[in-house]
């Protein structure tokens, strides 16, 4: 977690999104919605906070919200959760999987995420003390590479940690994949942590599977979300772990000495989104066409693109431009491009173990979100198309 300097680093978003600040660019690095979500929700945070719900909520969350969150999960997948006992409110679903994994993995555990990885996963690895074994995904279209997957397990492997639909790919693993690691988790006695916080934004035919929805994974899995990206409220900080009573006794332990509880007023506002089915899916419908624009004017502009299944983002490789552009690789090309093209990205490295095999495959490519207006991305496209020339 320190930089080479023994200073505390940085992490890429915040340093992308002070480049873009500093510069005046667009900013495509930082995963944040430029609309805010629904009135009615903001309404309600607002009338609790005058309800006077202002001091310490229950460390496990208000109870309407475990129950909301709860009633979510078996309208939506079938999932029959305990509201009392195996669902935990946390800040944002960041705090969810430091918990996760600090409750259960430590020093001489081995922890497998697939990779490229969203940064707070390693993170959090890196602060339990546990070794972090990263399973490379296919190199042709992001998908999982299940004998990979299988050589990286060993007796010594606690948890493995799923990300689906996937930040920064948005590769939506399929049933048959999520089959494959389920057998896998199984055999290996693992925990399976699953990040599903883009659960509703996916794109045509690709469906999200909760892995805890598959046989006998239920009690050997945690599941991760959040309302950041489904209410377009990622300032808010309101997720949730559910599972199995004992995991999620564990993951509450060390909640209450990270934050104690959270943010009282929003709690009841959320409780009352999760009963609202058509924003995530209008939100779903807009991003595909949002995405559509993206990937067409990155294309243009002469960069390789993956299209996503889902989330906010798009890898684009830009592996065609960086000799003309005289940049070494995705890196200096995302500190470059404010002022090549006055837009701002990610670099996948960011997403990858340094040095890793995968950091050098995918050392050309760069992230960049569409969850911004549509004119926005206009623009965006617009000034990206000074590349093509
Ligand atoms: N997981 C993934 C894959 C993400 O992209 C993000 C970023 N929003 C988070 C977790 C963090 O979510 P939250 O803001 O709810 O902590
Ligand atoms: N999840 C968002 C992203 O991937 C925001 C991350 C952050 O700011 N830590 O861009």
């Amino acid at each position: 977690l320190l930089g080479p300097d023994g200073a505390v680093a940085q992490t890429i978003f915040a340093e992308m999104t002070a480049l873009a600040a500093r510069t005046g660019a667009i900013n495509l690095g930082q995963g944040f919605p430029d609309v805010d979500g629904p009135e009615f929700i903001r309404t309600a945070a607002k009338d609790a906070i005058d309800a006077g719900r202002n001091q310490y909520p229950p460390g496990d969350g208000v109870p309407e919200l475990r129950r909301a969150i709860a009633d979510h999960q078996l309208r939506h997948y079938g999932l029959d959760v305990d509201p009392d006992t195996e669902v935990l409110v946390t800040t944002g679903a960041t705090e969810a999987l430091a918990a996760s994994i600090l409750a259960l993995a430590g020093p001489g555990d081995e922890v497998v995420t697939l990779e490229p990885f969203y940064d707070s996963h390693a993170a959090g690895i890196a602060l339990a003390g546990a070794t972090h074994v990263p399973v490379p995904l296919t190199a042709e279209g992001f998908r999982l590479d299940a004998a990979a997957l299988r050589a990286a397990v060993t007796p010594r492997t606690r948890l493995i940690v799923l990300n689906t639909p996937h930040n920064p790919t948005g590769t939506v693993l399929t049933r048959a994949e999520l089959e494959q690691v389920a057998a896998i988790a199984r055999e290996s006695d693992a925990v399976v942590l699953t990040d599903e916080v883009y659960e509703h934004l996916t794109f045509g035919d690709a469906v999200h599977v909760p892995i805890a929805t598959l046989p006998g994974m239920a009690e050997r899995t945690l599941t991760v979300s959040s309302s950041g990206k489904t209410f377009s409220l990622t300032g808010w900080k309101v997720g949730w772990v559910h599972g199995p009573a004992e995991l999620v006794t564990a993951v509450r332990t060390v909640k209450q000495f990270l934050t104690y509880t959270s943010g009282a007023p929003f709690q009841p506002a959320i409780a009352r989104a999760l009963g609202d089915d058509e924003t995530p899916r209008a939100l779903a419908t807009s991003l595909a066409a949002r995405r559509d624009l993206l990937c067409e004017g990155l294309t243009a502009a002469g960069f390789d693109v993956v299209v996503p299944q889902g989330t906010y983002f798009v890898v684009a490789d830009g592996a065609h431009l960086l000799g003309r552009l005289g940049v070494a690789d995705g890196h200096d090309l995302c500190r470059r491009l404010p002022e090549l093209a006055g837009v701002v990205g990610v670099p996948v490295s960011a997403f990858c173990r340094p040095g890793s095999p995968t950091s050098a495959a995918l050392a050309s490519r760069v992230r960049f979100t569409f969850v911004k207006r549509e004119d926005v991305l206009r623009d965006a496209v617009g000034r990206l198309h000074r590349l093509a020339s």
